[in-house]
C-alpha cells in the first residue's frame, strides 16, 4: 500500500488523462527527500496513442491560418497564467527552487508563449519577383508534423514551453516528455491549455524513464523532429538515433559558461553577477557562469566578494520565506558535484566556502548543499573540465585577456559565456573570439526571446527563442511559378 498523498495517471493525451501502463515512480521532494506522490510510467504503447493522438490532430491545427493558431494559443496561455498560484508551489515541491524562482520561471513560461503569439501575427516570407523574364520564386514553409519534447528537470515549464510556442505556431503538434523526476508541473500545465482551449491532441504530454517513453518518443516514426534538452551525452544517443529516418533534431545540452573580468571592470557589479550567475537555481541552470578568469591585478578583490557573497545566502527549503537558495534537485546530483569539488581541492584548489551539506539540523533530510569557492584548482580538475551542475564555482586568475580567452575556449562546451570590462575594443574582441553562443557584455546572463539561443561544440545543435526558433519547426519549399 502506497503511502504517498496522491497518484497521478501519468500521461495526458487528446485533452483528457490517460492512465499509464507502465510500473509507478514516485515524486520526491527535495527539500525532506519524502516522497508525496507517484506517477504511472508511459510505456511504448502509451506513447504510441500519444502520438497517434497528436498525429491525427495535426492537419486540422496546421490548416488554421497562423494567426488563429495564435489566437488559440493566447487565450490558453491566459488561462494557464490565471493558476499561476497553483501551479507554483507544486513546482517547487516537485524542483525545490524557492518559491520566488518558481513564480518568475513559470511567468517566463507564459512570456515565451505570448511572444511566439504576437509573432503569429507578422510572420513573412520571402519572394523573387523575376527568377528569369515573367518567373517569379517563392519559399513556402510547412509545418514538420508531430514534434517530440524532451526535457529535463531544472526548469520544467520554460524548456518546454521553449519548444512548445514556436513548434505549435508553426503548425506542429507535440508530444512532450518532462523529466521522469518533475512530471507533475508539466501534466497540470497541460491540463490547463486545454482548459483554455487549445484543442485536443495538439499538445500532449507523457511521462516516466528516459530510457522508456523517451527512447519511445525519439524512435516513433510518426514523430518528425526532436527537441531535446538535457545533457550532452544523451542528446549524442538521440541525435545518433534520429539518424534513422533523417529525423529532425535540435539539442540544448550541457555548458560550462565561462565569464571574463578584466581589471577595468566594475568589479563590485561583476561579482554580483557571478554570485547570481552561479548560485541562481541552486546552480542547476545550463547558463549557469560555472568558470570564472579574473586578472591577476583585481584578483583578490573580485574572489573575496564573490566567497563573501557566497558564505551570506539564506540556504533552506523553497517554501521557506527569506530562502535565497533551495536544495540540490537529487541526492545523485548533490554527490556528482561534492566529488567534483573534492577532486579539484584534492588537486591543489583553495576551497574557500562551503564543499559540505549546511549543518542546520532542519536541513539534514533534504539534498542541501552550501554555496562552494574554490580558486585555483588545476586546469584539468574535474571542475575545470567538467559541468559542474549545482552551486560550486571555480575561478582562475589569469595574466591578460589572451590567456582568459584561450582557458574559455579551451573546453568541449560553448553554451553562454560573459565579459566584464569598461573597453569597447576589449568587449568587442572577447564577443568575437569566444566559442559560444551567447556572450553577455557587463549584463547578467539572462535569456531573451528576442534573440537566438543554441550551444555551439558539444552544447548543442540548433537554435531557440527569436525568429530563428521557426526555422527548426518547419520545412520550407521553394516554388517556381512559370511565366505561361
Ligand atoms: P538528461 O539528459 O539525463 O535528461 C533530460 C531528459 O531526457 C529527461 O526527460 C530524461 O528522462 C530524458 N532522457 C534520458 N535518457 C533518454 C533517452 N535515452 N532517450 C530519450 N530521452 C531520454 O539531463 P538531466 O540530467 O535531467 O538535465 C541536466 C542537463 O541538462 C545538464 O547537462 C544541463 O546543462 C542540460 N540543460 C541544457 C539546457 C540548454 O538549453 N542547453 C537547459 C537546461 C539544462
Amino acid at each position: 500500500m502506497s503511502t504517498v498523498e496522491t497518484t497521478y495517471a501519468g500521461s495526458f493525451i487528446a485533452g483528457a488523462q490517460h492512465r499509464n501502463a507502465g510500473d509507478p515512480l514516485e515524486v520526491v521532494n527535495p527539500a525532506d527527500g519524502r516522497p508525496f506522490a507517484e506517477v504511472a510510467t508511459a510505456t511504448e504503447a502509451d506513447v504510441d496513442a500519444a502520438v497517434q493522438a497528436a498525429h491525427q490532430a495535426q492537419h486540422t491545427w496546421s490548416e488554421l491560418a497562423v494567426s488563429k493558431r495564435g489566437e488559440i494559443l493566447g487565450r490558453a496561455a491566459h488561462h494557464v497564467e490565471e493558476h499561476l498560484d497553483e501551479l507554483i508551489p507544486l513546482l517547487t515541491r516537485e524542483q525545490g527552487k524557492t518559491l520566488r524562482d518558481s513564480r518568475i520561471e513559470i511567468a517566463k513560461a507564459i512570456d515565451t508563449l505570448m511572444h511566439y503569439v504576437g509573432l503569429s501575427k507578422s510572420l513573412r516570407g520571402a519572394h523573387t519577383p523575376n527568377l528569369d523574364p515573367g518567373v517569379e520564386g517563392y519559399v513556402l514553409r510547412r509545418p514538420i508534423g508531430v514534434v517530440g519534447a524532451i526535457v529535463p528537470w531544472n526548469f520544467p515549464t520554460t524548456l518546454l514551453c521553449n519548444k512548445l510556442a514556436p513548434a505549435l505556431v508553426a503548425g506542429n503538434t507535440v508530444v512532450a516528455k518532462p523529466a521522469a523526476t518533475t512530471p507533475l508541473t508539466t501534466l497540470r500545465f497541460a491540463e490547463l491549455l486545454a482548459e483554455g482551449g487549445l484543442p485536443e491532441g495538439v499538445f500532449n504530454v507523457v511521462t516516466g524513464r528516459g530510457s522508456v517513453a523517451g527512447e519511445a518518443l525519439v524512435t516513433h516514426p510518426l514523430v518528425r523532429k526532436i527537441a531535446f534538452t538535457g545533457s550532452t551525452p544523451v542528446g549524442e544517443r538521440i541525435m545518433a538515433q534520429c539518424a534513422h529516418g533523417v529525423k529532425r533534431v535540435t539539442l540544448e545540452l550541457g555548458g560550462s559558461d565561462p565569464m571574463i573580468i578584466c581589471d577595468d571592470a566594475d568589479l563590485a557589479a561583476a561579482a554580483s553577477a557571478a554570485s547570481m550567475g552561479r548560485f541562481y537555481n541552486c546552480g542547476q541552470a545550463c547558463l549557469a557562469i560555472k568558470r570564472v578568469y579574473v586578472f591577476e591585478s583585481v584578483a583578490d578583490e573580485v574572489i573575496q566578494s564573490i566567497a563573501a557573497k557566497a558564505s551570506r545566502l539564506k540556504v533552506g527549503r523553497g517554501d521557506a520565506g527569506g530562502t535565497q537558495m533551495g536544495p540540490m534537485h537529487t541526492n545523485a546530483q548533490r554527490s556528482e558535484v561534492a566529488g567534483q569539488v573534492s577532486q579539484s581541492v584534492g588537486a591543489g584548489g583553495e576551497l574557500l566556502t562551503g564543499g559540505t551539506a549546511p549543518d542546520d539540523p532542519e536541513l539534514t533530510d533534504g539534498f542541501f548543499y552550501s554555496p562552494t569557492v574554490v580558486v585555483d584548482p588545476p586546469h584539468d580538475s574535474a571542475m575545470a573540465t567538467e559541468e559542474v551542475f549545482g552551486p560550486a564555482l571555480p575561478i582562475w586568475r589569469v595574466a591578460d585577456l589572451d590567456e582568459a580567452i584561450a582557458r574559455a575556449n579551451a573546453s568541449q562546451f560553448g553554451l553562454g559565456s560573459s565579459v566584464w570590462t569598461r573597453d569597447l575594443a576589449r568587449a568587442r574582441e572577447a564577443a568575437r573570439r569566444i566559442e559560444a553562443g551567447y556572450t553577455w557584455i557587463n549584463s547578467r546572463t539572462k535569456v531573451y526571446d528576442e534573440l537566438p539561443f543554441g550551444g555551439w561544440k558539444s552544447s548543442g545543435y540548433g537554435k531557440e527563442h527569436g525568429e530563428e526558433a521557426f526555422d527548426f519547426y518547419t520545412e520550407t519549399k521553394s516554388v517556381v511559378l512559370g511565366a505561361s
